[in-house]
């Protein structure tokens, strides 16, 4: 499929690779997609796709029809946000906006998505309808969780849902997909020490914060390593401690820490508030200080279902073979937001291999840039699954 589909138009890598690098030139972050999805609403409104714009603030869906109708409704995803990063490579197609980057890939799965939706309108082989969802806000943003707000799931009658993300630890051409967590959730939290401040050289007269922070922060370290089942995976990182006005003879009145919480169970996350919870208030407490600790919502793990994470792998070992085509490597703790979608219905997420040497820079790096060579890949892919979960009778 991917020789047929490189045949059939070769203008069509050449044209993937003129959008993504045109998106890469000019990123937009969460919420700001505006000439994003007015070029991803052009472009399908060009193949002759129904359109919808506005879902989720800048959204877009793109609606195309098989030969043969089936009530049969799929939806592949892309995510089309900027990272608020400042770009340091130099090509030609480097950022144009200054302090946002396409670091994550987005513009090369916005393409790849334009591809498929391009290969599939001049072929639609398949029975059934797909729905082409262009996502804003992908980072850190919720931008899934808003177009489910804005009735993503009850304007359209979506049955099964699939994404797909960029991979710079996977070689180029290879594939990897999971049956069951591709990517942990992720929750925030601020701890806030209440002391009594005063004069550095009279330690005897104050209820210094410093040091109750200093026990707090070993005493965090146990909730993983005791407390999670050892086959379980968690993170908890302190990313930020704040005390002291700056003075050398002043110990503040207060201390806060902040950090992050990752897991792939609700039944550990909820477990580690507990002793969170219980290790904030009681380490204040026998220092005769008080602490407190507010959790923030953050974005749920990435589950996949197993039906559908077994028909991806079908279609990504048939297009690439068996040694490119990875089963359940292990999981990411990094965090994604197609969670959501999943969370209402059956679909997967998988990774399609982004490097071309051990040195390709990571994602969210400010020397990122997407692999241009594996878009007809990535465009044949969603084109394959189409056709496998929706065959023509
Ligand atoms: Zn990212
Ligand atoms: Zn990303």
């Amino acid at each position: 499929m991917l020789a047929t589909l490189l045949e059939r138009g070769k203008d069509l890598h050449s044209n993937m690779q003129e959008w993504r690098r045109d998106l890469h030139q000019y990123p937009e972050i969460a919420y700001e997609e505006h000439r994003t999805s007015q070029k991803v609403a052009a472009q399908l409104r060009q193949l002759g796709l129904e359109v919808h714009t506005g879902i989720g603030e800048t959204g877009v869906v793109g609606i195309l029809k098989g030969k043969q109708a089936a009530d049969r409704h799929l939806a592949l995803r892309a995510d089309m946000d900027a990272l608020k990063l400042t770009e340091l490579n130099n090509f030609a197609h480097a950022s144009c906006h200054h302090g946002q980057m396409h670091g994550c890939g987005h513009d090369g799965h916005t393409a790849m998505l334009l591809g498929a939706a391009t290969a599939l309108a001049r072929h639609p082989e398949f029975a059934g309808t797909v729905y082409f969802i262009f996502q804003p806000a992908e980072e850190g943003e919720r931008g899934a969780l808003r177009m489910l707000e804005d009735g993503l799931f009850k304007r359209f009658p979506i049955q099964e849902i699939y994404g797909m993300h960029n991979w710079p630890g996977l070689p180029a051409g290879e594939f990897a997909v999971h049956s069951g967590p591709v990517m942990a959730a992720i929750n925030g939290f601020d701890i806030s020490i209440t002391g009594k401040g005063g004069h550095g050289g009279m330690p005897d007269q104050v209820n210094d914060p410093i040091i109750i922070a200093a026990q707090l922060i070993n005493a965090i370290q146990t909730v993983i390593s005791r407390n999670l089942s050892p086959v379980h995976s968690g993170v908890i990182s302190l990313t930020q401690i704040q005390g002291g006005s700056g003075a050398y003879n002043v110990i503040p009145e207060t201390v806060t820490l902040r950090g992050a919480i990752r897991t792939f169970y609700k039944a550990d996350l909820e477990l580690i508030y507990t002793r969170l919870r219980t290790l904030v208030e009681y380490t204040a407490a026998a220092f005769n200080a008080k602490a407190s600790i507010k959790f923030l919502d953050g974005a749920t793990a990435t589950i996949n279902h197993p039906a559908q994470a077994e028909r991806c792998y079908q279609v990504v070992k048939n297009l690439v073979g068996a040694d490119k085509a990875h089963w359940n490597p292990e999981p990411s703790m990094g965090a994604e937001d197609f969670a959501y979608f999943l969370l209402e219905r059956p679909g997967a997420y998988i990774w399609i291999g982004n490097s071309n040497s051990p040195q390709s820079p990571a994602l969210h790096s400010p020397y990122y840039d997407f692999n241009d060579e594996i878009l007809p890949l990535g465009a044949a892919y969603w084109v394959k699954l189409v056709q496998s979960l929706s065959p023509l009778p």
